[in-house]
């Protein structure tokens, strides 16, 4: 079906306008001088839309699992092959939880992994990136790119002491994170990722982190993207800075519930 006439592409045509001029608004709102990246989280959503959406120009999308993931990107890199598509494969970007097990897979796809929480993670993608650096020489093939590291950032203001619902790392564990990326072949510290907490406010919270980013950039200039702002809170993280705005349902809709 030509492109203009397949309505589930016309509707996320739709959606995807109504997204860029909500972002478009607060950067005005905010008087900066540059409109953050959008990252579209197809989590759930099939290959299809994923395709639908580079076809509509989208080139970052967001992941949260590896297993669909990995089947996801082969899926759309066979279908705009066979589409003969120009629009080149996306970018995908690993967004949530990781196992240490799963990095050998992900670095095969990722072009960055957002959630990089703990120092035996950073140890898995390292040697990962060592393993797939050494396979790829031994094949004759170049070198891949560095994989671009965000840490993600735990932004309650009470972590509980045994980590309960960690979702990042506590703030004081960034430095040391920064440093074992920065050390590792492979890997290159980009920035922070954080998900607003659900006790307050998404805008003090996102304040915090920009301050975080700071600090980090004063020690690590490479590392000055935020990645921050979901459907609910994009206002406040484009208020706060953010150079990466992860958006799922406003640009697809509803998630179709997890089988
Ligand atoms: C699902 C998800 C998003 C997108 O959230 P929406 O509310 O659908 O925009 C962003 N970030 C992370 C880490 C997610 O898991």
């Amino acid at each position: 079906m030509p492109l203009n006439e397949d309505p589930r592409t016309l509707e996320i045509a739709e959606r995807l306008n109504a997204v860029h001029e909500r972002i478009d608004t607060a950067v005005t709102a905010a008087g900066r001088p540059e409109k953050p990246k959008l990252i579209v989280v197809t989590k759930y959503f099939p290959a299809e839309d994923v395709t639908r959406l580079c076809q509509l120009g989208i080139r970052d999308v967001g992941e949260n699992k590896d297993q669909e993931a990995s089947a996801k990107a082969e899926e759309v890199s066979a279908a705009l092959e066979q589409l003969g598509e120009l629009s080149e494969s996306p970018r995908w970007h690993f967004i949530g939880q990781l196992q240490s097990n799963k990095a050998k897979s992900v670095i095969q796809y990722a072009h960055s992994v957002h959630s990089v929480d703990r120092m035996s993670l950073v140890k898995a993608l390292r040697k990962a990136a060592q393993r797939r650096a050494e396979e790829r020489a031994e094949n004759g093939h170049p070198a891949c790119p560095d994989l671009d590291c965000l840490i993600q950032v735990d932004l309650r203001q009470d972590i509980p002491a045994d980590g309960a619902g960690r979702g990042g790392a506590s703030p004081s564990e960034i430095p040391g994170l920064a440093e074992a990326i920065e050390e590792a072949p492979g890997l290159q510290v980009r920035g922070l990722m954080a998900v607003a907490p659900l006790d307050e406010p998404a805008a003090p919270a996102f304040e915090r982190l920009a301050g975080l980013s700071e600090q980090l950039r004063a020690d690590h200039p490479g590392a000055g993207l935020l990645s921050a702002g979901m459907s609910g809170d994009l206002e406040e993280a484009v208020a706060a800075g953010a150079t990466h705005l992860r958006i799922g349902r406003d640009v697809l809709g509803d998630r179709p519930y997890p089988r």
